[in-house]
């Protein structure tokens, strides 16, 4: 069975290079009906926080990447993790190492100033001497002095490192608390995982990691290390670049399947298809197509991408993501047009649902003022007030309350009154909506209700 995890360090906003990781390893496990498993990697007490947990939690439930097990938290198995390394020091895997500080420096500039890498020279490593006083001394991992590690990616295909690269890791710091490479080795084994799925900015860890797992008796599992996510002028995409936090996609209005999707393509390809629900991407995922360059975020295609999601979700599925826009400016929409309809008719115009909140304000609310140019063009002309008394007239005695019955209304009163409908509709529009520019407004006044229409109507009269 296929397990795949994304493993995130709480120290910051959720990234959305992150979430491309995310979902590469969500997509793979779903593709495989295997399991996806959420561990959130908390070792680092001091840069670890509670808002930052929150925030992958939150960017998680609302891009709908589901864990099967989960969230773990690396701080909740530290007695696991110590019970290993105790387990270590007795068979001789790892070491304490009493190196000062200061006995660090020296080696490290003793190693600079003989143009060597600089690196723990395993001075401790077959100590058995009386500990010196006054160290809390860390625990290292023995890593092997021969031989060659194999990583086969399958993104970067066959990766040797020579153990002689390799010197020997802290995996306990002297305040006894586990550090990341040891920490992963114990919960990818101890959560069977399968398939490792991340940034290749990890690469590098894993000869030492992979060191691990065969000092544990177990096969490492499989490894594909993905290329970074850039900015458009190929640094690494950060705060520079505008957004880059999940959460403000959300409140920007984007589609968790228009932002996935988007993530989706960057770094991976299906032929030439750009737009894919999230069955198509279950269905044509694979790490074969992983492109091996790094990708660039393009801030407008992700805008394209979305809007065409939109364009493709019905008026239902929009509505829920619309109305916590709206419920953010107290607009209650249970008070009002039938949500569904009313971004099934603003969804045309729109590239976020933070478009279609904005342009559904009028449907829950009367205007408070009037747009002053269309004003000035299209009420001050000597037909407007007759206009819309015409409107008002026959709108209250209509019974049968559709677009079409609405627009022979429009169309009647421009006949009574000897004028063109643009003279009809204009008026109306800015009566209605506070604003020129609206879906066609037939159909504005059939969502709006009866009620409504008269009430903003009369409104709109009387300042003629
Ligand atoms: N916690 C690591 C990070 O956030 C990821 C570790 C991993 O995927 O192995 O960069």
């Amino acid at each position: 069975m296929v397990r795949t995890r994304f493993a995130p360090s709480p120290t910051g906003y959720l990234h959305i290079g992150g979430v491309r990781t995310a979902l590469f390893s969500w997509l793979y496990a779903r593709k495989h009906g295997g399991q996806f498993i959420l561990r959130i990697e908390d070792t680092d007490l001091e840069r670890s926080t509670p808002e930052s947990v929150d925030a992958i939690l939150q960017g998680m439930a609302w891009l709908d990447l589901d864990f099967d097990e989960g969230p773990f938290y690396q701080t909740q198995r530290f007695d696991r993790y110590n019970e290993i390394i105790e387990q270590w020091l007795a068979e001789g895997k790892a070491y304490y190492c009493y190196a000062s500080q200061q006995e660090l420096d020296d080696m490290r500039e003793g190693q600079m100033a003989r143009k060597e890498k600089p690196r723990y020279d395993g001075r401790y490593r077959d100590f058995t001497g009386t500990a010196p006083e006054g160290i809390m001394p860390v625990v290292r991992f023995k890593n092997p002095l021969d031989g060659a590690v194999v990583i086969k990616d399958l993104i970067k295909g066959e990766v040797v490192v020579q153990n002689s690269e390799l010197d020997d890791l802290i995996i306990r710091r002297s305040d006894g608390s586990p550090t990341y490479n040891f920490t992963v080795v114990v919960d990818d084994w101890e959560m069977k995982i399968t398939h490792v799925i991340r940034g290749d900015d990890h690469l590098n860890n894993t000869p030492r990691q992979i060191n691990m797992l065969r000092a544990l008796g177990v096969e490492p599992p499989i490894y594909a290390h993905l290329p970074m996510v850039l900015g458009e002028d190929g640094q690494r995409l950060s705060k520079r670049h505008g957004a880059v936090s999940v959460l403000q996609y959300k409140e920007a209005g984007y589609l968790p399947d228009g932002l996935l999707n988007y993530l989706a393509r960057l770094g991976w390809s299906h032929g030439d298809q750009e737009i894919f629900s999230r069955d198509e991407l279950i269905q044509y995922f694979d790490l074969n197509h992983i492109n091996g360059a790094p990708g660039k975020f393009d801030a407008d295609k992700c805008l394209w991408t979305n809007q065409q999601h939109l364009q493709m979700q019905g008026g239902l599925q929009l509505a829920r993501h619309v109305a916590p826009h709206l419920a953010a400016v107290d607009i209650d929409v249970d008070q009002g047009a039938e949500l569904s309809a009313v971004c099934e008719l603003l969804k045309e115009r729109a590239k976020t649902v933070a478009d279609i909140a904005m342009q559904a304000h009028c449907f829950y609310q009367d205007p408070t003022s009037y747009d002053e140019d269309t004003r000035a063009k299209h009420w001050t002309t000597a037909s407007a007030k007759p206009v819309l008394q015409s409107l008002l007239q026959s709108l209250e005695d209509l019974s049968d309350w559709s677009a079409t019955s609405i627009h022979d209304v429009m169309l009647a009163a421009g006949k009574d009154n000897g004028v063109k409908m643009g003279q009809v509709g204009m008026p109306f529009r800015l009566a209605l909506t506070g604003s020129g520019q609206s879906p066609a407004i037939d159909q504005v006044a059939m969502l709006l209700g009866k009620q409504t229409v008269i009430r903003r109507l009369v409104a709109a009269i009387s300042l003629l």
